[in-house]
């Protein structure tokens, strides 16, 4: 679990790239850490993948989660910590369980440490 000065720096690196894509209505990030140390960056993204069709995916595009298990490219994902944090347009931390959908993918990936912001701005443990 990442105390509360890395979970600061982690949400001013979401709000960086926030506004880049103020054409969504949230910005979701997926931090995947190592050893408490950064080791990807996801966020949801309006495109479509063809992974998509694996999963049963109700919203177009791609969520943060899936996002960054794509950019690590690694079968074995157990070593590695999950963090999603959600933005709305004021930069206000907002709930960002991560969706069925995305918890199969998780599983797939041996991916069972994870941790989302809730309704007080805070993490929870999934
Ligand atoms: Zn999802």
């Amino acid at each position: 679990m990442i105390n509360n000065k890395q979970y600061n720096r982690l949400i001013n690196i979401a709000k960086s790239l926030c506004p880049i894509y103020k054409c969504h209505r949230c910005f979701h990030v997926a931090f995947l850490l190592k050893h408490n140390k950064i080791y990807k960056i996801g966020w949801n993204q309006i495109k479509t993948h063809p992974l998509l069709k694996l999963y049963p995916y109700y919203s177009i595009g791609i969520h943060a989660e899936l996002n960054v298990i794509m950019k690590a490219n690694k079968d074995d994902l157990s070593d590695y910590t999950l963090i999603v944090i959600r933005l709305n347009r004021n930069n206000k931390i907002l709930y960002s369980k991560p969706c069925s959908a995305c918890q199969n993918v998780m599983k797939q990936f041996n991916l069972y440490n994870c941790y989302y912001s809730n309704y007080n701005g805070s993490l929870s443990k999934l």
